[in-house]
């Protein structure tokens, strides 16, 4: 990459403008000639530095034989200069029977205890996992007090490099995940972080049982909030339980495709940047597209739907949903992550029930088979109950949920949505009477959007449901009106200026078979799966009406 300024970078714009091009010449050769000379006074700078670093290494070297087992690696050596072909270690993968073995590994320094000048302990963390790494000062295994003063000094999270002989330690290790030790050979510091970062990652590890007992022995440890946590997202990312949740989100993603691949759906992605509004309603985030009103998608429904009409019998979609709703509350983003699926049905929306039933307990039984260490490390800072499912989910029927209500104190407004109060004691109400955390719900018309499917029998009714766990709503789906004229009667009774929509409505006109589908948000399974406390905790980077970075 060029030294250089740009050519214009030192001339005012005026005065350039106001020479002729011969000036113009002489003006740039001055400069030119400036700063030739500053570069050559730069460069004599930084090649006397050099040679007094030079300098200083020989006197540490002369001074201490094992120089080169330690040492900041300047950035140069890691600018994909060479392959070494040497063989890494995963800290994960160190146990017992590596014992004896001399291994490489690279991680976060996330401790580092001096305990005489001849002996320090290095802790290294990668992901969930971390290892104790002892350095004692000895000519035998070429570590001299140098080497462990330069070990003391690393600033913590720094990104180290140790090579060393995997041991077995005398007593249990109570501060690491693996219970080996590595005796340092070599320890090479590769990037340093700063000596004080804005979140000590300790604090934000800790569980609310840990702050009650240091409380109890009247100590006062430091708390940090979610919007600092958020504020310094890539470093609250590294705690144990940050690392599983993000694991455990991608299990979910991964299982969801899976699944419905396995049952002959397709993978589609349709456009986030869009005319008119995705299911009317002003929650849309509005902007120009090429000097015309657009809105970033609120759903993928009605392109999913087209989808069917455009004859792939089965679809799904993994992709970024917009909601420009100003909703403050634990479980809503403006941002989400949206499961998407439309099926056709041959006559009965249980069909897309079926689906979502065999996909959720697909996704729970996998959860609680494979990863059941991202499960434990969540619950050891935030603890919860693991969730109840049934093989065959519960159906219930809005009456039966209004009657289960209504029986234990709360009454519900006639054909009225259920409150987040609401729906969190029929969460309650049905895990003691029915023994599961997961159960389906059909829902009246008058809550749901245009596009829903009125009940054959009572048209105050629609052939829709919504799913919960714990009580809250993860997904929402319906029968779909798969006719022209009965979409448009619907789409104008909602309120909705079916010109916005003429595209859609007129797809129905072609041939449009009977089909149905459901939405799930992503981040809600993982929050209430884990019974985590907010929606915050399960977006990598939460996007809400207050937030827009990192
Ligand atoms: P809610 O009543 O909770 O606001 P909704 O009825 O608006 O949700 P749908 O539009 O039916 O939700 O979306 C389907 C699913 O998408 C929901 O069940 C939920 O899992 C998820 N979801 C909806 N809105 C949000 C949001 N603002 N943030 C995160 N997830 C959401």
């Amino acid at each position: 990459m060029s030294s250089e300024p740009p050519p214009s970078a030192s001339a005012p714009p005026a005065a350039a403008a106001a020479v002729d091009d011969m000036s113009t010449d002489l003006a740039a050769t001055t400069l030119s000639k400036k700063q030739a000379k500053k570069d050559a006074r730069k460069a004599e700078k930084a090649e006397k530095a050099a040679q007094r670093q030079q300098q200083q290494q020989q006197a540490v070297d002369a001074d201490d034989p094992f120089a080169s087992h330690y040492g900041d690696v300047p950035v140069e050596e890691i600018q994909s200069k060479a392959v070494s072909n040497r063989v890494w270690s995963q800290v994960g993968d160190l146990d017992a029977a590596a014992a004896g073995r001399t291994v490489l590994i690279r991680g976060f320094a996330q401790a580092i205890r001096p305990v005489s000048k001849k002996m320090a302990f290095v802790v290294l963390r990668q992901s969930m996992s971390t290892v104790q790494c002892v350095l004692v000062a000895s000519a035998n295994a070429g570590v001299s007090t140098q080497m462990v003063k330069f070990a003391t000094a690393l600033s913590k999270e720094s990104i180290v490099d140790v090579e060393g002989v995997v041991s077995l330690p005398k007593e249990p290790l109570k501060s690491t995940t693996q219970q080996v030790e590595i005796q340092v050979r070599k320890i090479y510091c590769i990037n340093r972080a700063v000596p004080t970062l804005p979140i000590n990652l300790e604090d934000a590890a800790r569980s609310e049982a840990e702050f009650e007992k240091a409380e109890q022995g009247g100590e006062k440890l430091v708390r940090v909030g979610q919007d600092t946590r958020l504020n310094y997202r890539s470093i609250d990312l590294r705690t144990p339980a940050n690392q599983a949740i993000f694991r455990i989100q991608c299990q979910v993603e991964n299982k969801f495709r899976e699944y419905l691949l396995s049952k002959d759906f397709v993978g589609i992605h349709s456009p986030k940047l869009i005319g008119g509004s995705s299911e009317g309603g002003a929650a849309v985030f509005k902007l120009m597209y090429n000097g015309q009103p657009a809105c970033l998608a609120q759903s993928p429904q009605l392109y999913k739907q087209m989808a069917i009409c455009g004859g792939y019998e089965r679809v799904f979609e993994v992709g970024p949903v917009f909601r420009a709703e100003n909703s403050n509350t634990h479980r809503h983003l403006c941002e989400f992550v949206g499961l998407d699926a439309e099926m056709e049905i041959k006559e009965h929306y249980f069909e897309v029930c079926d689906i979502i039933d065999g996909l959720f307990v697909s996704i729970f039984k996998h959860l609680t088979e494979n990863c059941k260490k991202e499960l434990e490390t969540i619950n050891r800072q935030y603890p919860f109950e693991p969730l109840k499912y049934l093989d065959k989910t519960l159906k219930l029927t809005y009456e039966e949920g209004i009657q289960m209500l209504k029986e234990a104190g709360t009454e519900i407004e006639p054909m009225g949505d259920l409150n987040t109060e609401a729906e969190k004691k029929l969460g309650r109400l049905v895990r003691e009477k029915f023994g599961t955390d997961f159960f389906m719900y059909r829902y009246p018309l008058a809550v749901r959007p245009f596009y829903t499917m009125p009940c054959y029998d009572n048209t105050a009714y629609s052939n829709s449901f919504d799913v919960f766990i714990r009580g809250e709503e993860i997904i929402s789906g319906a029968q779909r009106v798969h006719t022209p004229e009965l979409l448009t009667k619907r789409a104008t009774e909602c309120g909705i200026d079916v010109n916005t929509i003429s595209s859609y409505i007129e797809s129905f006109s072609y041939g449009a078979p009977p089909h149905g589908g459901f939405g799930v948000g992503l981040e809600r399974v993982v929050m209430l799966f884990c019974a985590l406390n907010n929606i915050r905790k399960t977006s990598l980077f939460p996007r809400d009406p207050q937030r827009l970075t990192p």
